[in-house]
């Protein structure tokens, strides 16, 4: 079997063996070992949130964007008025969820390269009752950019709105404490920081927030209520579970532990994150974001002024060598990304930037040598 690639992506994304090794039985949905699996996955969860007694955690079938359609549908109510903070796809994303689901929202935006103000919105929520849930995007993922949790649940809290938080590329690494910061629900995937394979998503929701929400989602299958109650009366899952997903994820969450927990998987992707800057940076690479707002999670690289340079082309020479990168999302800038999260060392990005050097070299588009400039990032 030819070696799997190195992925260098948002999700999914590079995984240990031991997770996809977990994958390798069946089970019946009704089996108690399979509830046990359930079970651990769901006390897991809330380990890692910081949310024993306070939230219930509420996995999902589905990628990210079903957990946080399930969480608008099942939390904000018809009559309720929901605010996103957007500086990015994932904060327009959640509009458009909104929307569809014919729920009233308003937005607050940001340029793609800069942070949310906390004191915009709590102008903002303070100039308008009529605002029940303010959304955030944690890490945006389209740029990589760090928004100001701690600071922005604070003032959602001190205005008392529901506050959700699309902890998507964040949650496992990103420091986020539900006893220290108010949170009503972190949503988050399986194949993100957790580094688990693609499959599930899952709510961490305050019980007092689930608790009134009965009969709200218009969905059947995305009621997060339901599910909820599922789980408690029987340990089952509504609905066919992904159950070899569940048991990667309970393997790739205890590797978490083992690891060290959040802080520690933060200071590894820290160091990928640093290795990868600084040896662009010899290449010549700009990074799109200034280090204040710059989050060690992705990476967005402007592309190179040379009319030559093609991503495309970049990507393939890449990937012949086993190496995948992700391309921009930006709106306006052109520019390329590289995933610092899963399982990678900095060693695997000392040698993807070699790869890239190559890559440049062979095209005849090795950019001029800049001064060795260290680079570091927030959070
Ligand atoms: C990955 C991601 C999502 C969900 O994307 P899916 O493709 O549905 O998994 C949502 N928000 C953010 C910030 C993300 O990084």
């Amino acid at each position: 079997m030819a070696q799997s690639p190195l992925l260098f992506t948002p999700g999914p994304l590079t995984t240990r063996l031991e997770t996809r090794r977990a994958m390798l039985e069946d089970w019946g949905s009704r089996e108690p070992a399979f509830i046990a699996m359930t079970a651990e996955l769901r006390r897991r969860l809330l380990d890692v949130a910081g949310g024993h007694g306070s939230h219930v955690a509420i996995p999902i079938q589905g990628s990210g964007t079903f957990i946080v359609e399930a969480a608008i549908g099942t939390l904000v109510k018809p009559d309720d008025a929901l605010l996103v903070l957007a500086n990015g796809a994932y904060g327009e994303r959640m509009i458009e969820i909104a929307r569809r689901l014919d729920r009233k929202v308003e937005a607050l935006r940001w340029p793609e390269d800069q942070a949310v103000d906390p004191a915009a919105v709590e102008r903002a929520l303070a100039d308008n009752p009529a605002l029940t849930h303010v959304a955030l995007v944690h890490c945006e993922t389209t740029s990589g950019l760090l928004n100001p949790l701690a600071a922005i649940a604070a003032v959602v809290a001190r205005q008392r709105r529901a506050f959700m938080v699309d902890a998507m590329s964040s949650f496992g690494a990103l420091p986020l404490d539900l006893r220290q910061t108010p949170i009503t629900a972190v949503l988050a995937s399986s194949n993100k920081c957790l580094e688990g394979v693609p499959g599930i998503a899952f709510a961490v929701i305050e019980k007092n927030a689930i608790e009134f929400a009965k009969g709200v989602a218009p969905s059947l299958s995305l009621d997060l209520y339901d599910q909820w109650r599922g789980f408690e009366s029987n340990g089952q899952w509504r609905f066919t579970p992904p159950a070899q997903v569940v048991a990667a994820l309970v393997e790739a969450l205890r590797g978490l532990e083992a690891e060290g927990g959040p802080a520690a998987r933060l200071e590894r992707y820290r160091n990928n994150f640093r290795t990868l800057a600084d040896g662009m940076a010899r290449l010549g690479f700009r990074l799109f974001l200034d280090a204040r707002v710059q989050a060690p999670i992705i990476a967005t690289f402007r592309s190179p002024e040379d009319a030559r340079f093609r991503f495309d082309d970049l990507y393939a020479r890449l990937a012949a060598r086993g190496f995948i990168i992700y391309p921009g999302k930006l709106t306006r800038a052109q520019s390329f990304r590289i995933g610092c999260i899963g399982a990678l060392q900095p060693e695997d990005l000392r040698r993807l930037v070699v790869a890239i050097g190559q890559t440049m070299a062979e095209r005849g588009l090795l950019v001029a040598s800049e001064p060795d400039t260290a680079h570091h990032c927030s959070g």
